[in-house]
């Protein structure tokens, strides 16, 4: 028998800037990314004659000038962010004093939005112990935040926030969408459900094909990000087979527990490979990484790649399958129990 797979209703993307519809009062409307995947899906929802507008986009010039067009048709009524990543919220604090409208997002995404407001570009000191201590050589690390800090992507945040909690319900427009919180990818991701017209707003927590980056870093330095990850996957498995997931990036499609299991499977390999490698090799995370990921393309990748594979070295220590221990040069390593 055959693997089960995704159904995609729609078979093209709207352009950027455009929208069209993908359920009665749901549009589907693409903003470009100049980095990979290349484009974000962000949604207006039919809201009593005005739009409520889930995601900003970035705070590009690009993204900018097609809101200002787009807006002056779909009158804004308010702005929910998913999580508080740049292709999400960067333009968010822009879009709600411009056009005076309510702001809502989890309070531990509006958290992150807040330190990341505080936090000067090339001053995070806590960021660069957490990736010295755990291998990253001085100098990938050093390209790696220049990057990060090169982005200006982010505009500041909005002034204030409507705080959302799993299990509310938002009345958008005479539909009832239901606030569903992942953790994993970012702390609070937040999610939209509406039951009658089987409409999932997925945000990052949910992609065809791609799995979204699971990390451990100075921030979330004592969390275990892929134990809660896992069991935001499980919870989605609980969705009707017919619902019509609404994810950020690539298409719309029909199988949220089919993906949500593919996801989990990932996953579960990763652990097992990386149990095996650790084992058998023990090291830093770092040399970890780069044994785990095989296709690392620069000092981002490879900044990611230690994140994720910490995320999983973590998952694997709460469950007693690996120790670690810090040298006299400073650099942490891990050991692996052998699976059985
Ligand atoms: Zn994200």
């Amino acid at each position: 028998m055959s693997e089960p797979s995704l159904h995609y209703p729609f078979a093209d993307a709207p352009a950027a800037g455009h929208t069209c519809e993908v359920a009665p009062g749901v549009r589907w409307l693409r903003m470009p990314m100049p980095f990979p995947p290349g484009h974000i899906n962000l949604w207006l929802l039919e809201d009593d004659g005005r739009w409520a507008i889930v995601d900003s986009g970035l705070a590009t010039a690009d993204t900018r000038a097609l809101w200002a067009r787009l807006l002056a048709d779909y009158r804004p009524s308010r702005l929910i962010c998913t999580h508080f990543h740049h292709d999400h919220a960067g333009l968010a604090g822009e879009l709600t004093r411009e056009y005076a409208i309510p702001f809502s997002m989890s309070p531990p995404e509006w958290a992150e939005l807040m330190r990341l407001a505080r936090q000067h570009s090339g001053d995070d000191a806590a960021s660069r112990a957490f990736f010295l201590h755990h291998g990253l050589p001085a100098a990938t690390l050093t390209a790696a935040i220049a990057a990060f800090s090169d982005e200006g992507f982010a505009g500041a945040p909005p002034d204030a926030y409507h705080a959302l909690f799993a299990g509310d319900t938002l009345q958008i427009g005479g539909a009832s969408w239901q606030v569903l919180v992942g953790e994993g990818h970012s702390p609070g991701h937040v999610l939209l459900y509406c039951a009658e017209k089987s409409v999932l707003i997925a945000g990052d927590q949910l992609l065809p094909k791609i799995t979204p980056s699971v990390g451990l870093n100075a921030g979330n330095a004592a969390g275990d990000p892929l134990d809660g990850w896992l069991a935001s996957m499980r919870a989605l498995q609980g969705l009707p087979a017919d619902t019509l997931v609404l994810p950020s990036h690539q298409l719309p499609f029909v199988g949220a527990g089919v993906r949500a299991a593919q996801i989990i499977a990932y996953h579960e390999a990763q652990l097992t490979r990386l149990r095996t490698l650790a084992a058998d090799t023990p090291g830093c995370a770092h040399a970890l990484a780069r044994a785990l990921f095989t296709r690392l393309t620069g000092a981002v990748s490879e900044l990611m790649a230690v994140s994720e594979t910490l995320a999983h070295l973590r998952y694997l220590e709460t469950r007693g399958q690996c120790l670690h221990e810090t040298g006299a040069d400073g650099v942490e390593r891990w050991q692996a129990h052998a699976p059985a």
